[in-house]
C-alpha cells in the first residue's frame, strides 16, 4: 500500500497492491478500510473517546458503490451539486480504502455531507489527526487545486511524517506530491 497514492479527477483509481481492508470498529462491520489507517484511526478515537461522539459514515468503497452513490446523487441533487462534493467513479479517494468520511453521531446523519464541526470532539479529531497521519484532505480555499469542494468531514490517511508536514505547511495532498 502507497499512503500517498493520488486519486483525484485527474488520476484515476488503479490499484497498486492488494487491499488489505478490515472494519473500522467492530460496531461497525460494514465501514472498511487499509489495516494501517483502521490502526491510525483507532489511536485517535482512543485518546478522544472519539466513537462515543464521531461516527464513521463511509470508508471504503467498490467501482461499483461509487457508481451507485453518483448516479443516486445525479439524480437526487442534479448535475452541480453532484460534481462538486461526489468524485467520478474510477476517481475516488474511498475507493483506496484510505479515506473516511465521518460524523458528529447526531439523530440524522447526512451520508453525502455529513456535519463535523470546527468545534468541541470534532475539532479536536482534526487537531489530533495528523500525529496519526491523518489529513483533512479538502479544505476551503484550495477547491481549484483539489477539484473538491471544502468537505470538513473528509479525512484521508497518508501516513507520518507526510501529515504533520502537509497540516503544518497547509499544503494539500496535489500540492505536496508537487
Ligand atoms: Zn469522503
Amino acid at each position: 500500500m502507497n499512503s500517498l497514492i493520488l486519486v483525484n479527477s485527474q488520476h484515476a483509481y488503479s490499484p497498486d497492491s492488494k487491499q488489505d481492508l478490515i472494519p473500522v470498529h467492530d460496531d461497525y462491520s460494514d465501514i472498511l478500510l487499509e489495516r494501517e489507517a483502521v490502526c491510525a484511526l483507532s489511536r485517535i478515537m482512543e485518546q478522544l473517546g472519539g466513537w462515543e461522539f464521531i461516527v464513521p459514515v463511509s470508508g471504503w468503497r467498490s467501482l461499483e458503490e461509487q457508481l451507485e452513490i453518483y448516479a443516486k446523487s445525479l439524480q437526487e441533487n442534479g448535475p452541480e451539486f453532484t460534481a462538486k462534493f461526489v468524485a467520478m467513479p474510477g476517481h475516488s479517494e474511498h475507493q483506496t480504502g484510505l479515506a473516511i468520511d465521518l460524523g458528529l453521531r447526531q439523530p440524522d446523519i447526512d451520508f453525502i455531507r455529513p456535519a463535523f464541526p470546527y468545534e468541541g470532539i470534532c475539532q479536536k479529531f482534526r487537531e489530533l489527526a495528523p500525529a496519526f497521519g491523518f489529513i483533512e484532505r479538502y479544505p476551503a480555499g484550495k477547491e481549484h487545486i483539489t477539484g473538491i469542494a471544502h468537505e470538513p468531514w473528509h479525512f484521508r490517511y497518508v501516513g507520518m511524517p507526510h501529515s504533520e508536514i502537509m497540516t503544518f505547511k497547509g499544503l494539500t495532498l496535489e500540492e505536496y506530491l508537487a
